[in-house]
């Protein structure tokens, strides 16, 4: 695929019209009290649109638009359901360029991810479950010769996808492909730093055909719109993308209402583990440095905890601190950029204090720890990695999410694997061995969601991804995401 070039980019940008207003019911419109807050372009720390700070009264008024369409949308034949998601994949394509520039000046990505990436995935994401939901069929229950027993799927209702900032456009069509597919409808809530890529899809989704009131967006904080939605009476579901903190209060904003269904896509601190007997050092490092070091860091399932052999452990680490130290950040709308901002001034701050506490705590800084571009204003920082790393440290433990790699050294396998699995999370986990039986062993033995052998980050719309403990539950992509959107009702017909 080719990409364009700097000067496009930067001229697009400049010309780029941005629209900040909330989708209801198949229109853009300002929030009921009129407040918006200022979207910032991460790498230069300037506002550059209002956006629709959306609260209780506009969540009220996009879940009645969204019942009301429910109906329609639910009894649409699966195929025509198809066809008009199909066109939806179609437009988000045709309109790659600009929604990669809104995902590229909202949140920081390189342009060569946003284009080759985000973009098209979600639209991939979208023509899958639409392929899917005319090919899957109901069962017959066995039973007496006078009863007929059908085991049906029906959509929930109405579902609220609050989603983050770190990959908008995929997080979001994770959601929106599986629910709207089954015949939900639904309310998309942006995390507040993300809203403008959101806010097109919308508009995309009715030109497509999709119904008015079926897919609305709501931008707005998490303690207003996100609650609220979380608390709605009149929601059926919460499908839900970003930290274990914050999906612990979908669980009780569930419980203080009306025991909604909530499906959880959480935190992680995925070990990246390479064995002594791994001959592709080169290549592991290489897996190892993409791991932590893609999004800036900012990916759920990043290998933040490095877990290597002491055998193998000087010549390894010197691989991966040369990669991060010729890794150099730059303006994400260059198409030469591969690693660009934070997504803010908070995120920064934070994993800044992450690269404090860890030097405090004794583990030693290798490559990186600083800010850099600082004439750009922007939120750059340097490739770091920690050597020296116990699994006791907060920076083991806690999630940075952010371009920093935390190495441990163990003796053997056994260590590796109970190193890996000491851990309140469970989202994935990473192998690197040339031992077929340490490979399977491992792959049993991690407890996580996602198991990685002699590669890492690799995946498809055809395998689920989800987490093992608090990592969440509930499972996004394939088959198994249909079922998150579904009830099973059993008919008994007598005869
Ligand atoms: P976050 O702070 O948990 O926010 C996620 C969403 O929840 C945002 O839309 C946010 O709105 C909203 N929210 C925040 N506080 C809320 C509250 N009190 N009530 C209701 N909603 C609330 O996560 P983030 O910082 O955006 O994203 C990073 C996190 O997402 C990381 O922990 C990462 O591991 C996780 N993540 C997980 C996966 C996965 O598949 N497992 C994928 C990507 C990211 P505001 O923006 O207004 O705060
Ligand atoms: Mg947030």
């Amino acid at each position: 695929m080719t990409i364009q070039s700097r000067d496009y980019w930067f001229e697009r940008a400049q010309g780029l019209k941005i629209e900040g207003r909330a989708y209801i019911d198949g229109r853009y419109v300002a929030s009921v009290t009129g407040e918006t807050f200022r979207s910032v372009n991460p790498a230069n720390g300037l506002g550059f649109v209002d956006v629709a700070s959306c609260d209780v009264r506009d969540v009220d008024i996009a879940v009645g638009a969204a019942r009301r369409a429910f109906d329609g949308w639910a009894r649409m034949a699966p195929a025509d359901r198809k066809k008009i998601l199909l066109r939806f994949a179609e437009l988000i394509l045709a309109n790659r360029d600009e929604l990669a520039l809104l995902e590229t000046l909202n949140v920081g990505k390189p342009i060569t991810n946003t284009t080759t990436g985000d973009i098209p995935s979600a639209a991939n994401c979208i023509a899958w479950s639409a392929e899917a939901i005319d090919k899957i069929y109901g069962e017959v229950a066995p039973g007496a010769w006078d009863m007929t027993t059908l085991v049906v799927r029906e959509p929930l209702g109405v579902v609220a996808a609050v989603v983050p900032w770190n990959y908008p456009m995929s997080m979001s069509a994770w959601k929106i492909g599986p629910a709207l597919a089954t015949g939900n409808c639904m309310i998309l809530k942006p995390a507040e730093q993300s809203p403008l890529s959101a806010i097109r899809l919308a508009a995309l989704a009715t030109e497509a055909g999709v119904p008015d009131g079926v897919f609305n967006v709501i931008p707005g904080f998490g303690h207003t719109a996100g609650k609220a939605l979380g608390l709605h009476a009149d929601v059926d579901c919460i499908t839900f993308t970003g930290s274990t903190e914050v999906g612990k209060y979908f669980l009780q904003y569930s419980a203080q209402s009306n025991a909604k269904r909530v499906s959880l896509e959480l935190g992680g601190k995925s070990p990246h583990i390479v064995l002594a007997d791994c001959s592709d050092l080169d290549g592991a490092a290489k897996a190892v440095a993409a791991g932590i070091f893609a999004n800036a860091g900012q990916v759920c399932n990043a290998g933040s905890r490095l877990i290597v052999e002491e055998g193998i452990r000087d010549a390894f680490l010197e691989r991966v601190v040369s990669i991060a130290k010729a890794l150099s950040p730059g303006d994400p709308l260059d198409p030469a950029t591969r690693l660009g901002p934070l997504v803010d001034d908070t995120q920064l701050g934070r994993v800044l204090d992450y690269i404090d506490i860890g030097q405090k705590e004794g583990a030693r800084l290798v490559a990186g720890g600083a800010r850099t571009l600082l004439d750009s204003n922007g939120y750059y920082l340097s490739p770091t990695v920690f050597d020296g790393v116990s699994n006791s440290m907060r920076i083991a433990q806690e999630e940075i999410f952010g371009p920093v790699l935390c190495a441990l050294t163990v003796r053997d396998f056994d260590e590796a694997i109970s190193v890996a699995n000491d851990t309140i999370y469970g989202l994935a986990a990473a192998v690197w061995t040339d031992d077929i039986r340490k490979a399977h062993r491992a792959a049993k033995s991690l407890r996580a969601g996602v198991v990685w052998v002699n590669c890492f980050d690799k995946g498809s719309m055809s395998a689920p991804f989800g987490g093992f403990k608090q990592s969440g539950f509930g499972r996004d992509k394939s088959l198994h995401a249909l079922e998150k959107y579904t009830d099973l009702k059993s008919i008994w017909i007598a005869h």
